[in-house]
């Protein structure tokens, strides 16, 4: 189970970056991972810009998202958003919360994501929305109430993904590589239905069609095919994480220098 734990949370660090460097995640959002050994509780970053997560950032959580060992860190203020998840859904092995660009204009105004083609499937056949005013009326739209988190829950139901008026999307998936592969193809495909939008109205595909094309993207096969891509890109920018549990920053220097 060490090396298991071990592995997920190296994992868990590298789809941060991905989803970073996919252009999915900026300096907000975040990618948590349920616990190999334990389903009651996830993995999930320190508050720290997706981009510069190591395996030393990742914390154990509860399903009520609070730390299993006293924090020395902050901590993200909408981690209630995978709690709530994981405790309304026994499928879902991952989440990302995301304000991705290619998402904002729909979620602003308030138009479905579609599938538009192929691997867009991923994301199912459509993506409920969620308005934290509804319920809640004026908040600064971050979902941080044990209660927010369980009706955006509620307004995922089943579905793959769910848009929040005004703030971004929460995706969900059965594995952390079908959790990054769903998100980047989603935003994808947001993007391809805007662009769309300019030669005329957007085909979306046949419910037929979402169920055969999104089986299909969850391959092992192309899951794997796909994240070897995303991490060589990674790679290629010079950003891959480190491996093993490094310190949470780096050491300073000059207090080293004095103690020789
Ligand atoms: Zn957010």
């Amino acid at each position: 189970m060490a090396a298991k734990l071990t592995d997920l949370i190296a994992e868990l660090a590298l789809a941060n970056r991905i989803l970073a460097h996919e252009g999915v995640l900026d300096a907000f959002g975040h990618v948590s991972v349920r616990h190999p050994g334990d389903p009651n509780r996830y993995l999930l970053s320190r508050s720290r810009s997706p981009l510069l997560i190591e395996p030393g950032d990742i914390l154990e959580y509860t399903l009520d998202s609070q730390p299993v060992k006293p924090p020395k860190a902050h901590l993200y203020a909408e981690r209630v958003i995978h709690g709530c998840i994981y405790q309304a859904r026994d499928d879902v092995m991952a989440v990302c919360h995301h304000h991705a660009p290619a998402v904002m204009p729909f979620c602003i105004a308030g138009k479905p994501i579609q599938p538009v083609f192929h691997l867009g499937a991923a994301m199912g056949e459509d993506a409920p929305f969620w308005d934290q005013y509804d319920e809640f009326g004026d908040t600064n739209l971050l979902v941080v109430k044990p209660e927010e988190g369980q009706s955006l829950a509620r307004t995922l139901g089943k579905h793959n993904a769910v848009l929040m008026n005004r703030h971004g999307a929460t995706v969900v998936g059965g594995g952390l590589k079908e959790l990054v592969s769903r998100s980047i193809f989603m935003c994808q495909n947001a993007d391809y239905q805007l662009r769309a939008l300019a030669l005329g109205t957007p085909d979306r595909l046949h419910p037929g069609e979402v169920k055969l094309a999104g089986t299909l993207s969850l391959l092992p096969t192309v899951v794997t095919r796909t994240w070897e891509y995303w991490s060589m890109r990674l790679k290629a920018s010079g950003a891959i994480p480190p491996r093993g549990r490094a310190a949470k920053s780096a050491p300073p220097r000059a207090k080293a220098r004095r103690k020789r």
